[in-house]
């Protein structure tokens, strides 16, 4: 065997353990019986430290070690070349956490979700605050490990999204805040609001399911490589090749939810359904990093599913499936309905104009805690101020403020701008997408999606784990990642809606 083939035996096997833990966790969150879930939690929690085990092991270590000898190295080709920096990298942040450390940071994280479950259900933030002080502690413990040039949170941020820096982040957030915060505030006191009310009522279950297929199969999800499954907090799990599920939950009084929710869970597994095949078992049968895979979702969900085009062709659907709703509804109406702006307290119900502020508040305090700059017990105070200058509300509990995601509780510090990202890449693939295929608009509004998906295809989804997020962005657009794609994207789209 090759050095390579051994490392791909190694990779293979993970391969195997993880198929098997994303196979029991879909099932922990989708059709296990309630009274099966402790003992899956331990089976699943063992498979998972073989992984790990793997992936930290000394004979992976001394494959690596030779494979990285120049003279070897330089021998491989550009695949291979790629498959050990990837590996190299992934085992030495493995092994950057002594194992007890490591235990000691899942041990905490698992008695903090607990205990934000109930601050959140009695508003109580001092009661939570102490786990988040051992949180940011053990963190930033963990970044001097995995070292960094200037900044801990970059440590963290790396294990996200490969190569971005807070120094870069707060770049690109700059324009972002100088041209979008000023552009919310002119739609909401000069712009002519659409109508929402019309997307209440009663829908059934069923109707919504048959919807929900029909947009998958529209965007081109493969049904012989997936399945469509209800579940409470929906998600994408890839279980191996050719088997990529995706979830959704089904609202009585909102179809919204279901129908959007698919096209963007559908985003993600059309990613995964095209990884590259013939790469299975490498260390490059991966999505590329976290705001890259958000970015399929986004396009999706947003850039294709509330587009005048999309919708042209796909309302009579929609009002196929719910004639008393929409029968009189016209499509200019419901259109406008599905992009109405306004500022919320709560980030997963926001809308494409506001969400990158949820995002950029975030990244701000979280940045902060790592660099020592703010304390915990500042946080709501803090989270306050920059509600009200991005947004120009406030919350009145915490529950609804700094309480209201799990990232933190679960000490996924540096995991929220892959948002973000996911919205600034999408806007400039779709740029890119929309200059390569002749008349691609035209395409949609007929229904279409073939030579977008194809694109997709070829330019991101084949490319695996072959490049960093921003070495793709280069390979495919020809550019670095420019904010202006979605400012302008967010302008042209929202002035139009609201008649500015
Ligand atoms: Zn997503």
């Amino acid at each position: 065997m090759s050095l390579i083939e051994e490392l791909n035996s190694q990779y293979t096997e993970l391969s195997f353990l993880n198929s098997a833990a994303a196979l029991m966790a879909w099932d922990m969150r989708t059709y296990l019986p309630s009274k099966g879930n402790d003992m899956r939690a331990e089976a699943l929690g063992y498979i998972s430290t073989l992984a790990f085990k793997k992936r930290v092991s000394d004979e992976l270590g001394s494959i690596l070690e030779k494979l990285s000898e120049p003279e070897t190295y330089n021998s491989l080709g550009d695949d291979e070349k790629a498959m050990v920096r990837v590996s190299a990298k992934a085992f030495k942040r493995a092994r950057a956490i002594p194992p007890a450390l490591y235990q000691k940071f899942t041990v905490l994280t698992v008695r903090s979700e607990k205990a934000w479950e109930k601050a959140k259900v009695e508003n109580d933030f001092e009661g939570f605050a102490p786990y988040l002080e051992e949180i940011v502690s053990l963190s930033r413990e963990m970044a001097s490990l995995y070292g960094f040039a200037e900044n801990p949170y970059d440590a963290l941020l790396e294990g996200y999204e490969e190569g971005m820096t807070a120094k870069r982040l707060r770049e690109i957030i700059e324009p972002l805040k100088k041209e979008l915060v000023p552009f919310l505030k002119r739609l909401i006191t000069e712009g002519k609001a659409p109508e929402t009310e019309l997307l209440k009522g009663k829908f059934s279950r069923k109707a919504q399911e048959k919807l929900s297929h029909k947009a998958l199969k529209f965007i081109g999800y493969d049904f012989e490589a997936g399945r469509l499954d209800e579940t409470v907090h929906p998600f994408t799990i890839g279980i191996g090749v050719g088997d990529v599920r995706v979830t959704t939950k089904y609202q009585p009084d909102e179809f919204t939810p279901s129908l959007f929710g698919s096209f963007h869970e559908g985003g993600h597994a059309i990613y995964e359904q095209g990884l590259p095949a013939h790469l299975k078992g490498t260390s490059l049968y991966e999505a590329t990093s976290l705001g890259i895979h958000e970015s399929q979702s986004r396009m999706m969900e947003n850039i294709v599913g509330r587009s005048k085009e999309f919708l042209k062709f796909f309302y009579p659907h929609i009002q196929k499936a719910y004639p008393s709703n929409f029968k009189n509804v016209p499509l200019k109406k419901f259109y406008r309905s599905v992009n109405s702006v306004k500022p919320s307290l709560i980030r997963i119900e926001a809308d494409e104009v506001t969400y990158n502020f949820h995002i950029m508040l975030r990244f701000e305090l979280e940045e902060g805690l790592m660099k020592g700059d703010i304390q915990v017990e500042e946080l709501p105070a803090r989270w306050n101020e920059k509600m009200k200058e991005y947004l120009g509300i406030e919350p009145a509990n915490f529950s609804d403020g700094v309480l209201q995601d799990i990232h933190w509780p679960s000490g996924m510090i540096g995991y929220f701008p892959s948002y973000m990202l996911g919205n600034l890449y999408a806007a400039q693939f779709y740029a890119k997408a929309k200059s390569d295929i002749k008349d691609l608009e035209g395409k949609i509004e007929k229904g279409d999606l073939k030579p977008l998906l194809h694109w997709l295809r070829e330019n991101i989804h084949s490319q695996g784990r072959r490049y960093s997020p921003e070495e793709l962005l280069k390979v495919v657009t020809e550019k670095e990642l420019d904010p202006e794609y979605f400012i302008r994207y967010i302008k042209d789209k929202y002035s139009h809606i609201y008649s500015l």
